[in-house]
């Protein structure tokens, strides 16, 4: 039995009908932009594998980062223990985060990373001694798939048997220049209405709705308002982080800096699942006590494991390399030329861009999960291109290695394939 028969017999995958597409593609071996499958056939990863592998698959680095930790600390309980690698990285991090985070806490995924920033800001109003039960969320945001994270994702496309289940989120439609003063009266109200807690929100753009892009002025002006009111501003960057945007993080493109931060993805380069939940120090401050119960009691098992620490940090030093950022530079020029030609197309309704992140929509409608997309899917796969279709939505989230020559020939294939629709 080959790869693809044996995964049939005990393997369930994600975002998955077994029932009509039962096949997965096996994959052996990936570096750099280049991902092969086990019959030797390459593939370009247009999405950094989930927008993980920025630095390239198996990046050497890392890889050597990885070795010299896992022979020296593997794994050690992160309450009441502390070690090099988590410390470091702390540091690091700090540096790069908007100036007002203060304070580290690890979880496992951007799901967890969200779903932490939540419980901290209800619990920081509740040490305070004011309840607040309420979250605000953009409406088609996406934070993940645990309960707290999927109360705050407002695309709702899967989300039926739980809804029951969800706590308690009020939805603002995305900002833009039209409605931004009917989302402004909208909040206003909900805040009047109701004990709000948290604004969550992903900076500038909304990955799994379709890579939709928002003005940082719009945001800033949602951001002012929280702030008036002591409502605490998660910014989910699980995402938007490390460099997707061209900078750093997508928050440093609007002046209201957040209370709380999540990341994730990007955070261990695709080699080890992490996460982190940024606060500031006000945010901690809140949980000091000399009663226990004020304490954050949230742990996974895992929290800061320090091989995945060891990554995080040879991570941000490539992210602070001159080749990386000169390659973040490259790519966006790119896009920029590509999009230059291809905009006029008569297949082309819109495109847009901010950072490495590049978005068209096809002039044609298509269902998110349907017959359509898995031709397009297909096109790019036989191409050795992989890039994932949302709805009429074609991005490219390449991994910031990727050769100028790998990048044109992503765009050969998306032309080829406009040509063909
Ligand atoms: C992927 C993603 C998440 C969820 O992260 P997981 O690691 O898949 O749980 C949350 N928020 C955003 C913006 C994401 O892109």
């Amino acid at each position: 039995m080959n790869l693809q028969e044996r995964d049939k017999k005990h393997l369930w995958h994600p975002l998955t009908q077994h029932k009509i597409h039962p096949d997965s593609l096996p994959i052996t071996r990936a570096k750099g932009a280049l991902l092969f499958d086990d019959n030797g056939k390459e593939y370009i990863d247009g999405i950094a594998s989930w927008y993980t592998s920025i630095y390239g698959h198996c990046n050497d680095t890392i890889l050597a980062a990885v070795q010299k930790q896992m022979q020296q600390l593997d794994q050690i309980v992160f309450a009441g223990f502390t070690h090099e690698p988590a410390v470091k990285l702390s540091e690091e991090l700090i540096s790069i985060l908007p100036e007002n985070q203060g304070k580290v806490f690890f979880s496992d995924n951007g799901s967890t990373a969200n779903e932490v920033g939540i419980k901290m800001a209800l619990q920081y109003h509740f040490n305070k001694g004011d309840s607040r039960n309420v979250i605000i969320a953009f409406e088609n945001g996406f934070h993940g798939d645990t309960f707290g994270a999927m109360s705050a994702s407002g695309l709702s496309v899967y989300n039926g048997p739980f809804e029951d289940f969800f706590i308690d989120v009020k939805r603002i439609p995305v900002p833009n220049a039209e409605n931004i003063q009917a989302v402004i009266e909208q909040f206003q109200k909900i805040i009047a209405e109701n004990k709000v807690a948290a604004f969550i929100y992903e900076p500038l753009v909304q990955g799994a709705n379709a890579m939709h892009m928002f003005e940082a002025d719009h945001l800033d002006m949602i951001l002012q308002l929280c702030k008036e009111n002591n409502i605490l501003m998660i910014a989910d960057e699980v995402m938007t982080g490390f460099g997707k945007t061209g900078k750093n993080f997508a928050s440093e493109y609007i002046e209201t800096q957040p209370d709380i931060i999540s990341l994730s993805k990007a955070l261990t380069a695709g080699f080890v699942p992490m996460a982190i939940t940024t606060c500031t120090q006000q945010v901690y401050d809140a949980f000091l006590d000399d009663s226990v119960g004020k304490a954050f009691f949230h742990a996974h098992t895992y929290t800061a494991n320090p091989i995945a620490c060891s990554v995080a940090i040879a991570g941000i030093s490539l992210l602070r390399s001159k080749e990386i950022q000169s390659n973040i530079q490259r790519i966006i020029s790119s896009h920029q030329s590509f999009d230059e030609k291809i905009i006029a197309h008569p297949k082309v309704k819109t495109t847009r861009q901010i950072g490495v992140i590049y978005a068209l929509d096809l002039n044609i409608e298509m269902d998110r999960y349907g017959k359509q997309r898995y031709q397009i899917f297909d096109h790019f796969m036989n191409n050795g291109v992989v890039l994932r279709p949302l709805g009429n939505t074609i991005y490219i989230l390449p991994p910031y290695v990727i050769t100028e020559e790998q990048l044109q020939k992503i765009y050969d294939t998306i032309t080829s394939l406009l040509d063909t629709l």
